[in-house]
């Protein structure tokens, strides 16, 4: 991006100048107080719900295994690892379902955990690839943590037409993490909000594909994943069903839906260590608990 009056350049979308830092910081004050209003159950019911998954947006999580243990991981991969793998018929289908009901995705992406170490990572492309054929403007992406020979390896052999999305980290601290598992159930704050309002990650992100089916979103099937409660839509689900029945049960304990829409880094606390309220240490203590039964 080229520099203007030898500034440091910036993005509006994810960023703003200094001298605007005390308006933006009221601004997202005000939309914060707009959020908490908007997600109680009385003005829910007066008006519907906030958000809804976007039906032309995609992620899929093709496996949960990571290289990495990020603290605040919103896919559990470090809080609960484990090696499950989305399988390559369940591929097959969504890309049999998206014909049949003739979905016009924007983009699609693929990640995980670490999309890279899924043993059939190029099969799975190959499937993806048939849409692209259909529609040649979908975006196929691939979100990578870059980390490691390994990892970097498979990143050089990824097929030209696949855009590459590599956050290039270096260990587990991610500062810029949100606190996934401070539930917002935990919180007196939100005792009266209704989960089936959902965030804007769901707008944004769209739909998750997951090893355990569909999805509001991606982390809410990472969620169902440690609860072992298998509740995703097991085909392809049709534009019309909204999916609250799984955004009510994943929401409440999505630190996601605390903010419930993006807040720039700057205006965040940084957050160095993982941070879990109770509900988390019980839901973890017990996924442990099963996998050595
Ligand atoms: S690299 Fe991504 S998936 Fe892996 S532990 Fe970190 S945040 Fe989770
Ligand atoms: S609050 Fe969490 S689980 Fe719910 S829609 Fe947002 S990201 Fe998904």
């Amino acid at each position: 991006m080229a520099l203007i009056n030898n500034k440091e350049p910036f993005t509006y979308s994810h960023d703003f100048p200094k001298k605007w830092f005390r308006l933006a910081k009221l601004w997202f004050h005000l939309k914060a107080l707009w959020r908490w209003f908007r997600v109680q159950k009385p003005v829910t019911k007066l008006i519907g719900c906030q958000y809804q998954a976007a039906d032309d947006l995609i992620e899929i999580d093709i496996t949960y295994q990571c290289n990495l243990k990020c603290n605040n991981c919103n896919r559990s991969s470090a809080q609960a690892p484990d090696k499950t793998h989305i399988g390559l018929g369940d591929i097959t289908h969504f890309v049999e379902d998206s014909l049949s009901q003739g979905r016009c995705w924007r983009k699609i992406r693929v990640l995980g955990g670490e999309p890279t170490l899924h043993p059939q990572l190029s099969e799975i492309l190959a499937e993806l690839y048939r849409l692209k054929q259909v529609q040649p403007d979908l975006s196929i992406q691939l979100v990578t943590n870059g980390y490691g020979r390994r990892v970097n390896k498979v990143i050089s052999e990824l097929p030209e037409w696949l855009y590459i999305e590599n956050s290039a980290k270096l260990d587990s601290v991610q500062p810029d993490f949100g606190p996934f598992n401070l539930a917002p159930v935990d919180s007196w704050y939100h005792r009266f909000s209704d989960f089936s309002n959902g965030c804007d990650i769901a707008r944004t992100c769209g739909l998750g594909l997951t090893p355990q089916g569909y999805y509001p979103c991606a982390v809410a099937g990472g969620i169902d994943r440690v609860l072992n409660q298998k509740n995703g839509r097991q085909r392809l689900p049709a534009c019309d069903d909204e999916m609250r029945d799984l955004m009510k049960n994943a929401c409440g304990l999505c630190g996601r839906f605390r903010d419930g829409h993006y807040v720039p880094p700057k205006l965040r606390p940084k957050i160095l260590v993982q941070r879990t309220s109770n509900t988390w240490v019980n839901i973890y203590q017990e996924w442990e608990s099963d996998r050595n039964r």
